[in-house]
């Protein structure tokens, strides 16, 4: 996504089982390789997921 990903935006990379299709691809973005998931980010699930982000999304 060469513009980048807007929040709440679908990555193009991102597979139907939600994995990540280019992950061990030098073309991955650094930002993503540099991402370590944590619980107040990660939750337990994607449903946990997308709501804590969204919260983060709205204080920042
Ligand atoms: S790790 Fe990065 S490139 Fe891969 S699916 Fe997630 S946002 Fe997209």
């Amino acid at each position: 996504m060469p513009a980048g990903k807007p929040a709440g935006i679908r990555c193009i990379h991102l597979t139907e089982t939600n994995l990540c299709a280019i992950f061990d691809h030098p073309d991955r973005p650094k930002v993503c390789a540099d991402f370590k998931a944590d619980d107040y980010v990660c939750g337990n699930s994607r449903d946990e997921a997308l709501i804590l982000i969204t919260e983060l999304e709205q204080l920042t």
